[in-house]
């Protein structure tokens, strides 16, 4: 792979049609980028900002070549695509981040044994790959424990509790019966991510730790900073860096952290795509998220994540959309919408960013 840059004029291909996918195309168009869209949905959050998309499942192989012909780089906007696709892909132009960082982080056990395998500090997990396996797994796990896919959930069917050894035949019938890893609860004081961009040149750049708050398991609000300490803010960000550089990942790379009572910080999740709890970035840092990510996949010089202020981000889920002429007519707050037709519960419809000063000076 040339680790020339790809200059501005170039067209970058997107996997995957949403939001993420939308920003990052906006950002791209920003630098004088062209984006392509490959998609399977009409009229997506993303296709709506170019004037290039492809309207394809991500299997169509004749699809998939004809787009690699029309793009100079490849990316994606969420982890679920085959793998084969991005490999498929790969053949022909550069995919960034490259599949073996993606393999990584579609798998749960996977991500499990490779953060293990880094020094990551995890909640204590056992591979539970069929019925027979979740027994034994229970007894080394004890409960309460979670019970995740893992592989793509659909549905709300990726994970299920189990409070004690009886939940677990339940348990394993919600997630659908597929090959799972079970995870010892952990009573975690608040969740945190960390966003490192590395760049073509293996340079790696951290956005400062925030806090995340969840409700029905999806994301609600991000608070910018979280509260932590300068040292553990400085511990959670070279987890994240070292993490990022083990992978040799060229892009994006958000690491998901429990923060636990006594001080400890465990990793949970990575997403190696611009994420949720980095929109207020948008708002308040010398460079996005988004404008990173494009940076990095294209060899350009990262920007500065320089944090300009405090800040709320609160995703607007569902018909908390329909609120947006009030939070058009409130004194500094940024809205985000994603032009999604529908507005089905549970959908993210946008978000809304809220400056304060820093605290910190
Ligand atoms: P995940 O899909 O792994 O990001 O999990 C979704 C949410 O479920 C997390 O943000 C936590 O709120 C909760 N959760 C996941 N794993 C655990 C765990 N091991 N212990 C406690 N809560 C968890």
């Amino acid at each position: 792979m040339s680790a020339a840059p790809l200059p501005p004029g170039s067209t970058i291909g997107m996997l995957g049609d949403g939001q993420l996918g939308r920003m990052t195309a906006l950002a791209a168009a920003r630098l004088g980028y062209r984006c392509h869209v490959f998609g399977p949905e009409p009229d997506s959050p993303a296709a709506q900002v170019t004037n290039r998309s492809t309207l394809s499942s991500y299997g169509d192989r004749e699809a998939l070549a004809r787009f690699a012909e029309a793009v100079e780089l490849v990316t994606y906007e969420f982890e679920n695509i085959p793998l084969e696709t991005a490999a498929f892909l790969a053949e022909r132009v550069p995919v960034r981040p490259g599949p073996a960082a993606l393999a990584v982080c579609q798998d749960r056990l996977a991500e499990k044994e490779f953060g293990a395998a880094q020094g990551s500090d995890l909640a204590p997990y056992r591979a539970a790959p069929t019925a027979a396996a979740l027994e034994p797994a229970l007894d080394a796990i004890g409960t309460p424990a979670v019970l995740k896919s893992t592989r793509m959930g659909y549905d709300g069917k990726a994970q299920a509790m189990i409070a004690a050894p009886a939940d677990a035949a339940a348990a394993l019938a919600r997630i659908g019966a597929r090959p799972a890893v079970l995870e010892g609860f952990v009573a975690y004081d608040f969740e945190l991510s960390v966003i490192a961009a590395r760049g073509l040149d293996g340079k790696t750049v951290c956005y400062p730790p925030v806090e995340n708050r969840h409700r029905d398991h999806i994301l609600a609000e991000t608070i910018v900073p979280a509260p932590l300490p300068p040292a553990a803010a400085a511990g959670a960000e070279a987890i994240a860096r070292r993490l990022a550089e083990a992978l040799d990942l060229v892009g994006l790379l958000a690491v998901e952290m429990f923060h636990t009572a006594d001080g400890r910080l465990l990793v949970n999740e990575l997403a190696p795509r611009p994420h949720n709890s980095g929109h207020w970035t948008q708002d308040a840092c010398a460079t996005d998220q988004f404008e990173q990510f494009v940076r990095a996949i294209c060899g350009l010089p990262l920007g500065s994540v320089e944090r300009l202020g405090d800040a709320a981000m609160s995703n607007l889920i569902g018909d908390e959309a329909e609120r947006w002429p009030e939070i058009l007519a409130e004194p500094g707050a940024r809205l985000h919408l994603y032009g999604k037709a529908e507005a089905r519960p549970g959908r993210k419809m946008g978000h809304v960013t809220r400056l304060t000063p820093r605290r910190d000076g």
